[in-house]
């Protein structure tokens, strides 16, 4: 597969060389179980430690409070599902937000479905979660509050630790989603006070196939998966070790020069904007334009069909994704652009195109380029387009458009 330019980074990124070369003797020579209590598998035992060491440095967490998933769902269905088993004496009330991963909704509807109660914070036009409204839902039977740190689709970053402490203040447990975030801006379990925080390794230069859950000290979940006692009895199953080692040497990378990456990132997002929102007409940023992953920029176009847009970019060679790549081919609106108001026409528009360090700004220019081209192909196709333009009518969609149009 020849692949000429990959903007869809929050699908899943390239494994680092040094990624594969760190995993590839635990494929082969070196494969042994981490359980056994011989060489070969005292020194599995070993690489597992240290990935989860790697691991736990990124967080400013203990390496004991890392436990490997086989991933990032499985993370956050073991953390909701856990969690509320767990709790289930002192209450049956769980919050999360209208605009969370389907692993983490869909964990929520597996839950009410056996009894628990489940409230769904709205968002602000930007996509993010207001404290106030925690407050006002939190009762004294809410156990848990899921909340992610940044959304997957339009990469609104949420304030993670106002929303913690409100949760503690009546006694809940707090679990973030932290799959886009985690190694691409600075997190710190101290400084964030999260009880729960769940990854995935191949959103950060790891291999597909492993995550991990962070469980604050002191914190006790039901387990997930029964059977061994691997990970200290807390997930059943011989450990993925050639994955274990990969994501953890992907940690390890990502934590240098961490800062310095995510400025460049998010200076090549600025320019995509900039150049989007001054040469393609009716086309909107999703979200807020500072307080965003950095690889992100999230549009809509009015009198565009989304998924048409992204099978012609895909045939020019542009990796791009609707609103997100879970959901596409559902033929559904994104259910994070419609809980940030926008109407379900402009929410079919939705073009995401995530950033990493390698894209370039020659990239950029030929991805606007085809953009441009293809959104006024697919509008001259389109009688509501051709309607508006005339001034017969949806002239209503301009106020989704501030300054431009
Ligand atoms: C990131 C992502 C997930 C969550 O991580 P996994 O390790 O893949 O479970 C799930 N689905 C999609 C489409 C994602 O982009």
């Amino acid at each position: 597969m020849n692949v000429q330019i990959y903007m869809d980074h929050a699908a899943t990124t390239p494994v680092r060389r040094e990624v594969v070369n760190a995993m590839l003797p635990f494929f082969t020579d070196r494969f042994g179980n981490p359980s056994s209590p011989y060489r070969e598998g005292m020194e599995a035992r070993q690489v597992i430690d240290r990935a989860r060491s790697q691991v736990a440095e990124v967080l400013g967490a203990s390496p004991e409070e890392i436990t490997f998933t086989g991933c990032g769902t499985e993370a956050d269905n073991w953390a909701l599902v856990g969690a509320a088993e767990m709790g289930r004496r002192r209450g049956r009330h769980i919050i999360t937000s209208s605009v969370e991963h389907h692993a983490v909704l869909n964990s929520c509807r597996y839950l009410e479905q056996r009894g628990y109660r489940v409230t769904y914070l709205p968002v602000s036009e930007e996509g993010v979660v207001f404290v106030e409204d925690l407050r006002r839902a939190l009762r004294r039977d809410t156990i848990l509050v899921s909340i992610m740190t940044a959304n997957n689709e339009v990469g609104s970053i949420q304030p993670i630790a106002q929303l913690a402490e409100a949760a503690h203040e009546r006694g809940a447990l707090f679990h973030t989603y932290s799959v886009h975030a985690f190694a691409h801006i600075s997190l710190s379990v101290e400084e964030l006070q999260v009880d729960l925080l769940s990854a995935s390794g191949h959103k950060f230069g790891g291999p597909k196939g492993v995550g991990f859950l962070y469980i604050r000290d002191g914190v006790s979940l039901e387990p997930f998966l029964h059977g061994g006692g691997q990970e200290s009895g807390r997930r059943a199953g011989t450990e993925n070790v050639a994955e274990i080692v990969g994501m953890g040497e992907a940690a390890r990378l990502s934590a240098i020069r961490m800062e310095e990456r995510a400025v460049h990132v998010g200076q090549l997002r600025n320019y995509l904007i900039r150049r989007m929102r001054r040469e393609i007409p009716l086309c909107r940023l999703n979200g807020s334009q500072e307080n965003r992953l950095p690889g992100n920029a999230s549009f809509c176009f009015a009198f565009v069909d989304g998924s048409a847009l992204v099978l012609r970019l895909g045939a020019d060679g542009i990796c791009a994704s609707g609103a997100s790549a879970c959901t596409a081919g559902s033929g559904q609106p994104s259910h994070v652009l419609l809980a940030m108001g926008l109407p379900g026409e402009l929410a079919a528009g939705s073009l995401r195109l995530t950033l990493g360090e390698e894209n370039t700004r020659a990239q950029i220019d030929r991805v606007v380029e085809r953009i441009a081209v293809h959104v006024a192909e697919l509008r001259s196709r389109s009688p509501a387009y051709e309607e508006f333009r005339q001034g017969r009518a949806h002239r209503g969609i301009l106020r989704y458009f501030p300054g431009n149009g």
